[in-house]
């Protein structure tokens, strides 16, 4: 049986965007008579706010989205990303980072003589790698110095560990890309899997979530096309199973720009409080109403 998933997280009112997104994976699922679900996803606490959850239950609702319960909220989950982190660090693929934003701006910058040395990724220049070979002891004697670090995936390491990987993708990339794809593994670098400050980062909690309810097709946008990539690496690596993938186009405004939270005009709380009924907005994002 088929199982969809829409996972905002609680940062800002919904926008027409997300509405798009979240109808997609509710009648992905209803035309297959499969399952539909909904995931909090607030491992952000410092960016995420329970008014902005409530706002998300009553925004779907009101769209006549049906989801079950109880709903799962990353938040009360750490203990299952520490985990998968701890799994992850046995086999031997993880490294801690004590790079600062600007150590790594800094690295780039020196190395923009030789810009062949800048590996560009789809969202900017990635990580150029700087703590992956620290020896033992000077991450001793740093990690004793109380220096803050991440864990970074070493996703060169990690992706000879699992051989060639793919996954479906049964909607489309950013270049139309479709059916089967190869994993470019290293497209975002060596990503970080957790801080300090938040336990766990996106992949890490999407990874395990995604398996653990059972997720069988991720609908989503395909500004997330790159991540997996990332994610499928992490599947495999955790044994998870493979879930397809339909990534969908992205809605964009009369200038040709992508929604953001920013955009207050085009929050359904908006659009509602003008008195835009449920089938308006289905008809203005190019569903059937
Ligand atoms: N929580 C992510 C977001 O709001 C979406 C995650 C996903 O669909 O994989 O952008």
């Amino acid at each position: 049986m088929i199982v969809t998933r829409f996972a905002p997280s609680p940062t800002g009112l919904l926008h027409l965007g997300h509405a798009f997104a979240a109808l997609t994976a509710f009648q992905t699922a209803r035309e297959k008579s499969g399952r539909f679900l909904l995931r909090i996803e607030d491992i952000d606490v410092t960016r995420c706010r329970r008014e902005f959850e409530t706002a998300i239950y009553e925004d779907l609702r009101w769209l006549g989205l049906v989801w079950e319960e109880p709903v799962r909220r990353q938040s009360a989950h750490f203990t299952d990303y520490e985990n998968a982190l701890r799994k992850l660090d046995a086999m031997g693929v993880l490294y801690t980072c004590f790079c600062t934003r600007k150590d790594i701006a800094d690295e780039i910058a020196g190395a923009s003589a030789a810009p062949h040395l800048t590996l560009q990724g789809p969202e900017g220049p990635l990580y150029p790698g700087t703590c992956r070979n620290l020896s033992a002891e000077e991450r001793n004697i740093r990690m004793a110095r109380g220096e803050r670090y991440a864990l970074r995936l070493d996703v060169g390491r990690a992706h000879e560990s699992t051989g060639i990987l793919t996954f479906v993708e049964e909607g489309r990339g950013p270049e139309g890309e479709h059916g089967l794809q190869t994993v470019e593994a290293t497209c975002l670098g060596d990503v970080v899997l957790a801080r300090k400050e938040m336990p766990a980062s996106y992949h890490l909690a999407v990874v395990n979530d995604d398996a653990l309810q059972g997720v069988t097709c991720i609908t989503r946008g395909e500004d997330l096309f790159h991540a997996t990539h990332v994610q499928r690496l992490l599947q495999a690596l955790l044994g998870f199973p493979q879930p397809v993938y339909a990534h969908h186009r992205l809605l964009t405004d009369e200038t040709g720009k992508k929604f953001s939270k920013r955009d207050k005009a085009v929050t359904l709380a908006k659009l509602r409080a003008n008195g835009a009924t449920p089938n308006d907005i289905k008809r203005r994002i190019g569903l059937a109403a």
